[in-house]
């Protein structure tokens, strides 16, 4: 097995393992990242809205874009090598095991030190039939689409109106898909308004105060059944 010593492994090319990548690459350090991706920039290659957040940290920049500028500057370090398609599976006493499936080799890599930037997972939400083929997570839409540029789907109902609910509808709407509504269990829109409008210059409904109770359908899901709900978050029988 071939073995890799370096001073800084960074698991993870996402914004933060692309960052903390450059800091101790301008310091000098032999940095290794790998990526388990096609490409570096974990959330950001996915997302063709411009930023929001503090300007220092690229606000009004579209995701993709943030992540094209970082990789550009990490190819300015000799010293940082990074690699796509490799995964890390264990982490042990004496060493790191990674996968490269592009060689579909294991290696070994002994690090000084390790981040771990692996980014988050989603959480789904609990409803009946909320595994029937065609449910998505936001994530997994955005990589279909924007990643690898294939539509999931003709007709979509989004659950939650943050930000991350917003911006997939106005995503799947570029790409042609109808979206029907999104449902919202709180009494106000999570999200931005300047996302909000986009969302209402197209005429998608925004219902409020309404959950899903369960999704329809036997081997894919073809409709779904949704509810007001009271103070509590209660669903309103009937409604
Ligand atoms: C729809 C949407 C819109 C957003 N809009 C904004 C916004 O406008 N402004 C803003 O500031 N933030 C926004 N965010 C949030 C932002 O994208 C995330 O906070 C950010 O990407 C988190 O960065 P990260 O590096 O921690 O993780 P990630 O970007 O998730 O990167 C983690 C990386 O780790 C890799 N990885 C995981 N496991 C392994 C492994 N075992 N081995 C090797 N590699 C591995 C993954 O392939 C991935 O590339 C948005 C997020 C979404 C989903």
């Amino acid at each position: 097995m071939k073995n890799k010593k370096v001073d800084f492994l960074v698991v993870g090319g996402g914004p933060a393992g692309l960052s903390a990548t450059l800091e101790a690459g301008k310091r000098g350090l032999r940095v290794l990242l790998v990526d388990e991706g096609i490409q570096l920039g974990g959330q950001l290659v996915k997302q063709t809205h411009k930023f929001f957040g503090h300007e220092g940290t690229y606000a009004s920049v579209r995701g993709f874009e943030i992540a094209k500028i970082l990789v550009k500057e990490l190819k300015k370090y000799k010293n940082i090598e990074a690699r796509t398609m490799t995964s890390v599976i264990g982490i042990y006493e004496d060493g790191v095991l990674a996968w490269d499936r592009k060689e579909n080799e294991v290696f070994r890599i002994e690090p000084e030190y390790t981040l771990i930037a692996t980014g988050a997972s989603e959480k789904y939400v609990t409803f009946e039939n909320n595994d029937l083929p065609g449910i998505y997570g936001a994530g997994a839409v955005q990589t279909l689409m924007n990643q690898f540029g294939v539509l999931p789907g003709e007709n979509f109902l989004i659950i939650g109106s943050g930000n991350i609910g917003l911006i997939v509808a106005y995503q799947l709407i570029q790409a042609g898909a109808s979206v029907k509504a999104i449902v919202e269990i709180a009494d106000k829109v999570g999200g931005y308004v300047v996302h909000l409008n986009k969302i209402r210059r197209l005429g998608v409904p925004v219902l409020l105060k309404h959950t899903i109770v369960r999704a329809l359908g036997d081997n894919r899901v073809e409709g779904a059944v949704i509810a007001e709900v009271d103070e509590s978050y209660n669903i309103i029988p009937g409604t």
